[in-house]
């Protein structure tokens, strides 16, 4: 079974994926990592943000073993991320392994932007998983506090539309929900209760046809 989960900035979609994933002993990639990582190696080797080719051969690159880097997590490399996924050749480079990550035999679950979209069209579930932005940039204001890197609420605000814009408004892959996937509403939702519906929406998806 392949899962196929997407949706915005502190939606939750990341908990959701590893959640389910666990509870279906399924291996699990979160996609935002590799453009993260892609992001961190121009950072660090000094190469443009700007130089498509470049970072598609970093990109190509990666080292998949080191994608559990705490440093990955920080809003500046997401801010890369967000900035290096733009462009197709970054986005041509990473594709084939996240598609051989989903075909694996007995499925994965997958979270990001494109999943549903582009990586896995046919993916078995797709979930879309999306939250009011106030709730999201609480969410997401409080993680940093958290990691001693305090940030006023409002310029988290602005931090989430400009990123959510730019995931919104790329032309190859852009952030979307599939026309077959089923939203999850996470605003009014404590993190347990999203997770007991995705696995509520999984079963009823999955259940074989009489
Ligand atoms: O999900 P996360 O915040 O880790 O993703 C970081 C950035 O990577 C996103 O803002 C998006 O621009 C990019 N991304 C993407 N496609 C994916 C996953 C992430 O473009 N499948």
């Amino acid at each position: 079974m392949i899962i196929a989960i997407d949706g915005t900035l502190a939606s939750g979609k990341g908990t959701i994926a590893r959640r389910l994933a666990v509870h279906y002993g399924l291996p699990h990639l979160d996609t935002g990592l590799l453009y993260r990582a892609t992001g961190l190696a121009a950072l660090k080797r000094g190469v443009s943000l700007d130089d498509e080719a470049a970072l598609a051969a970093l990109a190509s690159g990666l080292d998949w073993a080191r994608l559990d880097d705490p440093h990955l997590r920080s809003g500046e490399v997401g801010a890369a991320a967000s900035q290096i996924a733009i462009f197709p050749k970054v986005r041509a480079a990473l594709l084939q392994a996240q598609r051989d990550f989903a075909h694996q035999p007995g499925g994965a679950v997958l979270d990001g932007r494109d999943i549903g979209t582009v990586v896995c069209p046919a993916a078995d579930i797709k979930l879309w998983i999306d939250a009011a932005i106030d709730v999201r940039a609480g969410r997401r204001w409080r993680e940093l506090r958290d990691q001693g890197n305090p940030l006023s609420l409002e310029d988290m605000l602005d931090q989430l539309r400009e990123r959510d814009a730019r995931d919104r408004s790329r032309s190859e892959a852009p952030m979307q929900r599939a026309a077959d996937a089923r939203l999850i509403d996470t605003t009014d939702l404590t993190i347990d209760a999203a997770v007991d519906k995705a696995v509520e929406v999984v079963e009823s998806l999955n259940r074989p046809t009489p």
